[in-house]
């Protein structure tokens, strides 16, 4: 078959086209953060309208590389075999621009709709890239809004092993390069810079590392670097933004492993997978390869393109759906929240 999937949850327009061999035909992803990035974070009135003015011209686009994948003129929606669109978890009125125009495209073609959880779609970005691979495995999810390791059985069937109690880790890194006056979004610019400083220099705090349990928080540790960077300031030191970068992300990296080795040896999965965007940090990623390393365990990572919001990782949820026939009717709502044990 030939599916085209729409994202729209948060502040990315994406759309893909995905075949029957699980080979991603195109992948387009129109990014609105330039339209945000003054306000500091992701506004969701400008969000919602910016998907009504791209999302015509991204599934046009996607419908058009898709055709020259194939080696064919064109390719129209009636030549698809279903729609797939995110329905949940996300802004409202951002999922639902990409909802309704799911739905009027699979009503229009005649074409059966799925639907798609946004987080399963983050889970699934493992596959982009790696056909072959299968469950069982424990996934960390860190992104701009969770933060939870989840224990794949299957394709579809999920169990949270732990969340975080308060803010979401790629959250975190925003607001710490909001108070850094570094610009919105924070993990791409905190990640250049850490690069450069000493993960050793300013010893911010653990958070949870302890607690005998897989939760997390987050918002202790943001405290902690904003009050650091606060006292700097008044002493009239210049910042070494380098170091404060580095000593952040180490610390959050310390948690994210300790508590990701721990789900491992409790459920003695094979595989351990990332997913989010914050799973293209590079730190992360290195000292996962080494805790896999010594757990002798299999690590599998999204390709670096393929962690932060797209919509390829929604056709590889919806290929699965077409294949087991799971259909949703046309009178389906966009949902701010969707649990990942229930995804369809
Ligand atoms: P959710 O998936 O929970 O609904 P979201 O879709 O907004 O939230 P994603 O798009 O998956 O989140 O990820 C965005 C987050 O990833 C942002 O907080 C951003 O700062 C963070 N991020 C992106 N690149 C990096 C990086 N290299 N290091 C750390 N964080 C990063
Ligand atoms: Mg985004
Ligand atoms: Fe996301």
């Amino acid at each position: 078959p030939l599916i085209l999937a729409i994202e729209s949850s948060c502040d990315e327009t994406a759309a893909a086209v995905i075949d029957g061999e699980g080979a991603l035909l195109s992948d387009v992803v129109a990014s609105q953060v330039d339209f945000h990035a003054r306000f500091g974070g992701v506004v969701p009135e400008i969000a919602s309208r910016k998907h009504i003015e791209s999302i015509c011209g991204v599934c046009d686009d996607c419908l058009d590389r898709a055709a020259a994948a194939l080696g064919r003129d064109g390719l129209r929606w009636r030549d698809l075999d279903a729609v797939a669109v995110t329905y949940a978890p996300g802004l409202v009125g951002a999922l639902v621009v990409g909802v309704a125009f799911a739905k009027g495209a699979a009503w229009g073609a005649d074409k059966p709709l799925i639907i798609v959880n946004h987080l399963e779609g983050h889970l699934y970005a493992n596959k982009i890239g790696l056909p072959d691979f299968e469950p069982p495995a424990v996934v960390s999810l860190v992104s701009g809004g969770n933060t939870m390791l989840v224990y794949m059985a299957d394709w579809g069937s999920y169990r949270v092993l732990g969340t975080t109690i308060d803010d979401a880790v790629g959250e975190a890194f925003d607001k710490v390069a909001k108070a850094l006056g570094l610009g919105y979004p924070g993990g791409p610019v905190i990640s250049k810079f850490a690069a450069e400083g000493d993960p050793e220099a300013i010893p911010f705090p653990r958070a949870m590392m302890h607690s005998g349990d897989l939760r997390f928080s987050l918002s202790g540790l943001k405290t902690a670097v904003v009050t650091y960077i606060n006292g700097e300031r008044e002493a009239g030191r210049e910042l070494a933004v380098p170091d404060i970068c580095a000593s952040f992300e180490a610390a959050v990296v310390d948690v994210q492993v300790a508590k990701a080795r721990t789900a491992l040896q409790e459920t003695g999965a094979p595989t351990f997978c990332l997913g989010g965007g914050v799973a293209a940090n590079p730190m992360l990623r290195a000292a996962y390869e080494k805790m896999c390393a010594e757990e002798g365990v299999r690590l599998v990572m999204p390709p670096l393109a393929s962690c932060g919001d797209n919509a390829g990782m929604i056709a590889e949820v919806a290929l699965d759906r077409y294949r087991a026939g799971k259909f949703s009717t046309l009178d389906v709502d966009a949902l701010a929240h969707g649990d990942l044990e229930q995804p369809y």
